[in-house]
């Protein structure tokens, strides 16, 4: 299959390139990059002409509900919601049911998506059996059957010596720790942030204090053992302090941060409105600033999305019983493009963010338009501008904050090994 992306803006930081240019992709692989590129017979081609052209985006934290919870969302319907977004590669995290704690949950998951699905679908295995917090899973054999890392998020790793021997066995074999930093002890019955919000609503709240202390640990644990370590879904500027603090004395962490983390603040609680209900909560315009300056200035790696899609019935119930999550493979593009527009990013910064970093922490090949590379790319239309309408979105489940809200930007062409994998 042979494909002749014409006239885009071209933006590939892993080449320093960013001019108008032709793509010409070959038997799935980029072939040439270059100016007024003659597309040989019976190439098809894709207008790109006023829009961006860019590495294919990487999620590597995204809730695909695969096996056991497909009333929520499956594999098919979650890639499908990622090539809408733009996503070419996602990373799904263990806590299906079964968790993916065997080689037969990945192996089912990497198949699936091979045979079914709209985008590539590396999945994270356990840190722990059973996400139980008690026994090291088998990273060894976790790594085999394709996981790219072990994460039990949606909970944190409670043990600290448990953690300690993980960090330590991960590095040896070479597969990446993701931290779910939350002390349960601190977060309690808590439901949404803790400040003046949660008292004038009358909701327990989970202090920024529940999500510092498990980075500190997490951090230092990483620097003791000096294994790689990557910290899930950054919410509160003491995370971002630490981070960067460890940076700056070598430690080998990485960090995500998630659109509704630089776009909301915990005043979208208000209403009681469930959609608003995550973990880690919104905080408060003090840690959106944050945020903003640890993705500015290279903290945040990477923007992922936390994709978690939740059925309108654990929704559509009162505040403190709803489940936390929210959807978000086909907001975050708009969103995340808002910080070029407000100029907290540069367009290569953002494109680093979304699909060069995640690749590389996660160690896929992926993130690069380098001529021989997988042709996996993105054709986004930054001025297109519509406006959420849950029901219309790709993904099974509707719980997102962002109904109604009007967005500029979206990816008009999601290009999958050569192949346009959305609109399709
Ligand atoms: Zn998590």
């Amino acid at each position: 299959m042979n494909l002749l992306i014409k006239n885009g803006r071209v933006i590939d930081p892993s080449q320093g390139f960013d001019d108008v240019a032709d793509v010409l992709v070959e038997a799935g692989l980029v072939k040439e990059i270059g100016k007024s590129l003659k597309a040989p017979a019976g190439v098809a081609t894709v207008d790109a002409a006023g829009k961006y052209v860019v590495p294919g985006l990487v999620d590597m934290h995204v809730h695909l509900r695969d096996p056991g919870l497909e009333y929520k969302e499956d594999i098919v319907s979650g890639t499908r919601a990622a090539a809408a977004g733009g996503f070419t590669s996602i990373a799904c995290m263990p806590n299906t049911k079964p968790v993916i704690d065997n080689k037969a949950v990945a192996g089912y998951i990497i198949n699936k998506a091979k045979s079914e699905g709209f985008c590539n679908v590396f999945p994270v295995g356990c840190i722990t059996y059973g996400m139980g917090g008690e026994r090291m899973a088998e990273m060894g054999e976790l790594k085999e059957a394709g996981c790219v890392a072990v994460s039990d998020d949606g909970r944190p790793v409670a043990n600290a010596e448990l953690m300690r021997r993980a960090l330590e066995y991960a590095r040896g074999i070479g597969i990446l720790v993701i931290s779910h930093a939350e002390d349960l002890a601190l977060v309690g019955e808590g439901v949404m942030n803790e400040g003046f919000t949660s008292t004038e609503l009358g909701l327990k709240g989970i202090p920024r204090v529940a999500e510092d202390i498990a980075t500190a640990r997490d951090v230092m644990l990483a620097e003791y053992t000096n294994s790689p370590l990557h910290i899930a879904h950054v919410s509160t500027r003491g995370s971002v302090r630490l981070i960067r603090e460890a940076k700056a004395r070598g430690v080998k962490v990485t960090c995500e941060t998630a659109p509704h983390y630089f776009t909301l603040t915990d005043d979208a609680v208000r209403g009681y409105d469930t959609n608003a209900k995550m973990n880690p909560p919104l905080r408060e315009a003090d840690d959106v600033a944050a945020i903003k300056e640890g993705l500015r200035d290279g903290t945040i790696d990477c923007i992922a999305t936390d994709h978690a899609p939740h059925h309108l019935d654990e929704k559509d119930v009162e505040f403190n019983v709803a489940a936390n999550g929210i959807i978000g493979l086909e907001t975050s593009l708009p969103l995340s493009l808002k910080l070029v527009e407000e100029g907290t990013l540069t367009l290569n910064q953002l494109v680093e963010k979304m699909s060069i970093n995640p690749s590389k922490i996660i160690g896929i090949s992926r993130g690069s338009l380098k001529i021989g590379s997988v042709a996996d790319l993105t054709v986004i239309d930054p001025t297109a501008e519509w406006t959420v309408e849950p029901e219309k979105l790709a993904s099974k489940s509707r719980n997102t904050p962002f109904a109604g809200w009007r967005m500029k930007g979206a990816a008009t062409c999601t290009i999958l090994g050569g192949v346009v994998a959305f609109p399709r």
